[in-house]
């Protein structure tokens, strides 16, 4: 993902192929752009959706184990609360930007607007790479973080929640830091975080698991059997791993699987819970006795039923695309496909289902784990599972809704949907003072 994001010289239009790379906040303003052009929402609500409410920058100094303080950069932004407090991840990254927390804050108002959730959305980053940190440093960076952003988070003020390099560890640290300087036990100021702690049961799988729920009504609709149909995932952490042991477990072949060193491929199918997943033992993809071994890029070309990319964002550009071969793309990670590559593939008549909707479990279960913080009673693994199948099934009812009565791709009906209930939110709340 590229560093440079240039707000004020986004260029929004709407059908070129945009030069690429382009960031996350570029990504995000074309389609919100090209969604306003759809959906039937107010000027000036849109114009307002293009800019962040806030955005929160810190110094974190940290204290190193050998004694020396490294001043550390970190971001909150706050897109958009007209339905509900912010919600959003923490990224730990060394390519973060603010830029990059603008649009991935967007892409969590359109996610939490396309599942109905009462929250907003919002993602924080901070500047570092965190395979780099100690145990200790980690902990020491995230209550300071968690200090620094007193003023802005809080259960019903603004809800973080673990993303790239952070984990329910991190969230712990987190509101054990927020939670002693409140002088109360506050569970519900993050989600993900360990159940012990008033996590929920369900919530590291939940991104992953509604991969696999999405894919299966994509599958549905396309009459593809699930039963043997061919898949490929790119990435094997919280998310990849857990769509394609799911996928496996409903009857798919999962063909090839991936981590940072490259793929597994076996066109026979290859056995997902013998791999071990990023969280059970980093970069062990490879130790999967397979019959061959491919790159990340051969992976992506693979001619599969169904090609997840549950990585990074960015890996489908207008440099591969032509080369993509599946018959539907369902979106793991967030923002896996550029603008230019999202045009391509609708020429090409190549559905691909949004992480918008696809990956939304992770937040839908994070809405769960807060229900759960604020009313102090714990719901069992069948009680999360059915209601995320639940709400999965019902976004993706409204998705087909305007897919189908307004002949658009799948991502401008996610958008539509989305675009459509916050600014029928801002609509009704008018403008104060
Ligand atoms: N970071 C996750 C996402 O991108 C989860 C956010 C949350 O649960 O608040 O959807």
């Amino acid at each position: 993902m590229s560093n440079d994001a240039d707000h004020g010289s986004v260029d929004s239009t709407v059908n070129e192929s945009p030069a690429e790379p382009e960031t996350a906040l570029e990504t995000a303003l074309r389609q919100l752009d090209r969604a306003a052009t759809l959906a039937d929402v107010d000027e000036d609500i849109v114009e307002r959706l293009r800019h962040p409410a806030r955005v929160t920058r810190v110094t974190l100094p940290l204290k190193r184990d050998d004694g020396r303080v490294d001043p550390i950069v970190g971001y909150r932004a706050q897109h958009d609360s007209v339905r509900g407090p912010f919600k959003g991840g923490i990224r730990y990254h060394p390519d973060v930007t603010e830029e990059e927390c603008i649009g991935l804050g967007m892409w969590m108002t359109w996610k939490c607007a396309v599942l109905n959730l009462p929250f907003g959305g919002a993602k924080g980053g901070v500047v570092v790479n965190p395979k780099k940190l100690s145990l200790k440093e980690k902990e020491r960076l995230t209550r300071r973080l968690a200090q620094e952003l007193r003023d802005v988070v809080g259960p019903n003020r603004d809800i973080p929640a673990p993303d790239m390099g952070t984990d329910a560890q991190t969230m712990a640290w987190f509101m054990d830091a927020y939670s002693m300087q409140e002088g109360e036990t506050t569970p519900g100021v993050v989600t993900g975080k360990p159940p012990a702690i008033g996590g929920s049961v369900g919530r590291a799988e939940a991104p992953g698991y509604s991969v696999a729920i999405i894919t299966e009504l994509a599958a549905d609709y396309y009459d593809i059997d699930l039963n043997g149909m061919t898949v490929a995932v790119q990435g094997f952490g919280s998310v990849g791993a857990n769509a394609a042991r799911k996928l496996q477990d409903m009857g798919a072949t999962i063909v090839s699987v991936s981590d940072v060193n490259g793929a597994v491929y076996n066109p026979d199918g290859i056995d997902t819970h013998n791999i071990l997943s990023h969280e059970e033992k980093p970069e062990a993809v490879l130790e999967y006795d397979a019959p061959s071994i491919i790159s990340n890029d051969e992976l992506l070309e693979l001619d599969v039923d169904v090609l997840i990319p549950a990585a990074i964002g960015n890996v489908i550009t207008v440099d591969n695309v032509d080369e993509i071969k599946a018959d539907m793309i369902v979106e793991g990670a967030n923002g896996p496909t550029t603008s230019g590559a999202d045009v391509a593939l609708e020429e090409r008549d190549i559905p691909v289902i949004p992480d918008i909707v696809a990956n939304a479990g992770g937040v839908t279960v994070s809405y769960f784990e807060w229900l759960q913080d604020i009313s102090r009673r714990k719901w069992t693994l069948e009680r999360v599972e059915t209601e995320l199948e639940s709400e999965m099934a019902k976004a993706w009812a409204s998705v087909v809704d305007v897919h189908e009565d307004r002949s658009v791709t799948w991502r401008d009906a996610a958008y539509t949907v989305a675009l459509e209930r916050v600014a029928a939110a801002h609509n009704i709340r008018g403008l104060w003072p």
